[in-house]
């Protein structure tokens, strides 16, 4: 079961979220998708001009394409969620990724995803079909994930409140 009374918070520069507290969820919601606070989308806060900055730069340098994408590496991607309305990173193993056959030009990727709850075990087969091969998918390697956020957290305290590069005088 998720922690709903954990603050939650980044490595960017945020603002705790009011409307949740922090934690991502509002109690007595629990009926209307879990309670995900709808504010912050359930992360627990706001990143500000200078942290969403940093975020950008994190995420262009973990950014891989799909047509990049090799056998065996760990990956996040965006799943839609069964309503379809919004989008869910979720953390998967590359098994294969081949030429789709019904869909000239794209590719059908299969994955193993991370099962809630089982640690470091990747055991739930998928299929993603007809995929864009610019389709973005993101690095979950620690040793590209590791000095992609310590280059972010660097750029970050060279950025202004506005989350633009400070000028030289
Ligand atoms: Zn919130």
């Amino acid at each position: 079961m998720t922690d709903q009374t954990t603050m939650k918070t980044s490595v960017f520069e945020n603002t705790p979220c009011i409307r949740c507290d922090g934690t991502g969820y509002i109690r007595g919601y629990s009926h209307v998708m879990h309670g995900v606070c709808f504010s912050c989308g359930g992360r627990g806060y706001h990143l500000t001009k200078r942290g969403a900055a940093a975020r950008e730069h994190f995420d262009a340098a973990i950014a891989r394409r799909a047509d990049e994408l090799v056998a065996g590496e760990i990956v996040w991607y965006d799943r839609f969620c069964a309503n379809g309305s919004a989008s869910q990173w979720v953390r998967a193993k590359v098994v294969s990724i081949e030429p789709d056959e019904l869909n000239v030009g794209r590719l059908r990727i299969e994955l193993y995803r991370r099962s809630a709850g089982k640690g470091t075990d990747y055991d739930l087969p998928c299929v993603t079909y007809g995929c864009f091969p610019d389709t973005t998918f993101k690095s979950a390697d620690p040793a590209i994930t590791g000095p992609a956020r310590d280059a972010a957290i660097a750029y970050q305290a060279t950025l202004t409140k506005a989350g633009t590069v400070r000028k030289r005088i």
